[in-house]
């Protein structure tokens, strides 16, 4: 999107609006309002998800008229160690960094030398390794952005619909910023993500379905005198939620000094990670930030769980949904909202999408962990068994700078590896040492 000048921030009500407090003047930083992605549909800043003409995902449209290039890179690169040095590009009022959150991001930037020989990458290969975060997710940072549309909308309770990720980060963001949370999950996740939705004190719902009838749940929620007051971060607050994902495209292109990598591997769900990333790309080409060159995006999902994937390779340009059954249950979305644009990404960029099975996921988990020293949930085992398997196909270039993400923790999914544990089990002595042969 290009830099505009915009239209006033101040005092707006939306009748399509879920009931919160809107009477107030909505400050939040450079955005200006919400624009729809299909038809360009504008409408004020609100609680509001869909176009009222078209149906079409609203996004933030932004006011960046005022930046020049030189002075925006100085003020990001003396701004805090965490997301909010990119405030001034974010839907967050200007004094966020002050108020009570979780302060996500600037997670490291591995680079993965053993891990390169290994593919056969000798461009450069890096892991943006968003384990890092507070609740060892990149989920952290979307929750971060739509806790301060909450904040501005006067919701009182943080929600969500979640394949168990996003629960945990919700949980804590909202003990941190003292509101009420209550969060939506399948009841049959991993027990670390689980409890990591649960210790922060929120209410935590099992739902007997699949990740996409909690999400249908939610949106009935919503529409119901029972959702008044609730902002769910990935549904009614979803334009706000979504803009966290191009604090990765920042924090990879500052970190690679202030360049675009050629290509860039993300894993896939409901697809907003991915969207958001390009988006990000983009408007850091748009305000002079980077030097404008090509980059490609490849998607990454499980075979278990490929809707994506399947469409891309069938040359469709829509998105059959599926009954995900796979152990990457964080990407375990059958119906990806935004897997449309994912497809028009990986075609518009050169990129492609492609899935893995649950046992090069695991293969993958394992290699990342030897070579590197990271121990990746199942979503890291998808992207790394993806670029591995992009590599040998020849889609993915291996003289080229390559970052792949690594969006989660593997101590949250360590039912995947199962199995793994001690070389040898031996008695207190040398000479039971000795005999293990490992001497
Ligand atoms: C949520 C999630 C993603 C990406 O989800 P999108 O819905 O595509 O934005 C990736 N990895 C992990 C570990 C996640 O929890
Ligand atoms: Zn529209």
């Amino acid at each position: 999107m290009a830099a505009q000048s915009v239209v006033s921030t101040s005092a707006h009500t939306t009748s399509a609006s879920t009931s919160a407090d809107t009477s107030h003047p909505v400050d939040l930083g450079p955005a200006a309002a919400l624009s729809c992605r299909e038809c360009g549909h504008r409408v004020p800043l609100g609680p509001v998800f869909a176009c009222q003409e078209c149906f079409g995902p609203l996004e933030i449209a932004y006011d960046f008229s005022a930046y020049e290039p030189e002075e925006l890179r100085r003020t990001i690169e003396s701004g805090p160690a965490n997301i909010w040095r990119y405030a001034p590009l974010l839907p967050v009022p200007a004094d966020v960094a002050t108020k009570p959150n979780l302060n996500p991001g600037w997670t490291k930037l591995v680079k993965a030398d053993h891990l390169a020989r290994e593919l056969g990458v000798t461009g450069g290969l890096y892991v943006k390794d968003d384990s890092g975060n507070p609740t060892h997710s990149f989920k952290d940072r979307v929750v971060a952005q739509a806790l301060e549309a909450a904040r501005a909308f006067g919701f009182t309770t943080l929600s969500c619909s979640s394949t168990g990720n996003l629960a945990g980060a919700v949980g804590a963001a909202a003990a941190r910023a003292g509101l009420r949370s209550c969060v939506f999950i399948p009841h049959d996740l991993e027990q670390g993500k689980v409890v990591m939705a649960a210790i922060y004190g929120g209410d935590l719902v099992g739902i007997e379905g699949t990740y996409d009838d909690v999400n249908r749940f939610c949106s009935e929620l919503i529409g119901d005198p029972a959702g008044e007051g609730w902002g769910f971060v990935n549904v009614n607050l979803r334009p706000y939620y979504a803009e966290g994902s191009k604090t990765l495209a920042y924090e990879i292109a500052e970190q690679l000094g202030w360049r675009l990598p050629d290509q860039i591997v993300v894993p896939v769900a409901s697809g907003s990670q991915l969207t958001k990333i390009d988006k990000g790309l983009r408007e850091l080409i748009e305000l002079g930030l980077v030097e404008d060159r090509p980059y490609r995006i490849f998607g990454a999902q499980a075979e278990g769980c490929s809707p994506v994937s399947v469409a891309f390779k069938a040359g469709h340009d829509v998105v059959r949904p599926q009954k995900p059954d796979t152990i990457a249950k964080s990407l375990a979305i059958g119906n990806p909202a935004d897997g449309p644009y994912v497809l028009d990404i990986a075609r518009c960029t050169g990129g492609a999408v492609e899935d893995v099975t649950d046992t090069q996921i695991v293969d993958a988990i394992r290699l990342l962990a030897r070579t590197e020293g990271i121990f990746a949930e199942t979503a890291g085992g998808v992207t790394v068994g993806v670029t591995r398997k992009l590599i040998d196909s020849g889609a993915l270039d291996p003289t080229k700078t390559t970052v792949v993400l690594n969006t989660g923790d593997g101590l949250k999914t360590l039912d995947a590896v199962a199995g793994t544990g001690a070389t040898a089990t031996i008695r207190p002595n040398l000479d039971s040492f000795k005999a293990s042969g490992l001497v």
